[in-house]
């Protein structure tokens, strides 16, 4: 096999030198008027920005900031973590504060269980960064914020249930929990017997990712559960060198490491972004897994691609790309029992 990292990518850096992830944690920036200085803004969008603010923080890890280009208002980065003024707009009638019906199939706290043979826990509502499109915008994390006791409660739910194979970290972002409280709760998951994979849904190795530690990796490496990490980017402009070596420490450990995105207007909605998005992820091991339509959420409908366009584009990347590099587009439908497959 060749070796297309090692050929074609910037070089890697020493990650000894990136501040560690708590400290990058501890030191997000959650202020427009500081991340507009920073990127030379027009002083104009502060205003808006400050309202979006208030309704859902602005909150981005500077080295993530680092990948946005200094004053272009269409940075793809930038576009997804900015409050514009259309976040203000009324929003459509289809738009609405719980888009996929969480509320509905989150009676246990920190359960959500809407598939048969899998539940998702909410580890922890806080994420590194607060995406504008996200459908958890409005999501009540302070009413799942669970103590360890707590958790062992709430383990007892999947216990109870044999035909849970597979458990799913979720948030907000599992990994913005310390390594002490995920790896209690892997011990937890582990010793249900029952449960045969572990899936970590995160946006940290992409956004911080010196969080993907030897301590981390060893752990899950070491774990019974066929482990799984679901990372997040939209854009290739996501991944650089510091990124891809944290996909390929996951995929070196023997985690399988797929990528989900969302199609988002101004930011990927079109052939070649997606086509380098694959071809990028792809670099480090990474396999393009799902292209989700945007969830109606209030708020983002300024991001929303119909869904012909989306069509449209997933053949248009087909006649470039290889089968595995072209991902699923789907869409999340509440009341369904799986994300809902949009045939091409
Ligand atoms: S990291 Fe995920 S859960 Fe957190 S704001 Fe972004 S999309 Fe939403």
């Amino acid at each position: 096999m060749n070796t297309p990292f090692l050929a074609n990518a910037t070089p890697l850096q020493d990650p000894s030198e990136a501040p560690s992830w708590q400290q990058q944690l501890a030191n997000v920036i959650d202020s427009p008027q500081v991340l507009l200085e920073i990127l030379e803004l027009p002083s104009q969008l502060l205003a808006a920005a400050q309202q979006g603010h208030h309704d859902f923080k602005l909150r981005v890890p500077r080295a993530f900031v680092n990948r946005i280009e200094k004053g272009n208002i269409r940075d793809p980065l930038l576009r997804q973590i900015w409050p514009f003024a259309q976040e203000q707009e009324p929003a459509p009638k289809d738009f609405v504060f719980d888009p996929l019906g969480e509320a509905n199939s989150n009676q246990n706290a920190g359960i959500v269980h809407k598939y048969q043979n899998r539940v998702l826990l909410i580890v922890n509502g806080s994420c590194a960064v607060h995406c504008r499109y996200c459908f958890r915008r409005h999501f009540p994390y302070g009413d799942n914020q669970l103590t360890r006791q707590q958790w062992v409660e709430t383990l007892k739910y999947v216990e109870q249930r044999p035909e849970i194979n597979e458990v799913i970290l979720s948030g907000g972002d599992p990994l913005s929990s310390s390594d002490a409280r995920l790896f209690d709760l892997i011990n937890a998951i582990e010793a249900i017997d029952h449960v045969k994979r572990l899936r970590i849904h995160s946006r940290l190795p992409i956004v911080i990712p010196e969080r993907i530690t030897h301590e981390l990796v060893t752990r899950l490496q070491q774990s019974r559960l066929q482990t799984i990490m679901v990372v997040h980017a939209n854009h290739a402009n996501e991944i650089d060198a510091s990124v891809g070596n944290a996909l390929l420490k996951l995929h070196q450990a023997g985690i399988t490491v797929l990528n989900q995105s969302v199609l988002l207007k101004g930011i990927n909605d079109n052939a070649q972004s997606l086509i380098d998005l694959s071809e990028r992820l792809f670099e480090f091991k990474t396999l393009p897994y799902y292209l989700h339509l945007l969830d109606k959420v209030v708020g983002a409908h300024h991001y929303d691609v119909t869904e012909q366009t989306a069509i449209e584009l997933i053949n248009e990347i087909q006649i470039t790309l290889p089968g595995f590099l072209v991902p699923k587009l789907v869409r999340e439908i509440d009341g369904q029992p799986s994300k809902t497959l949009i045939s091409i």
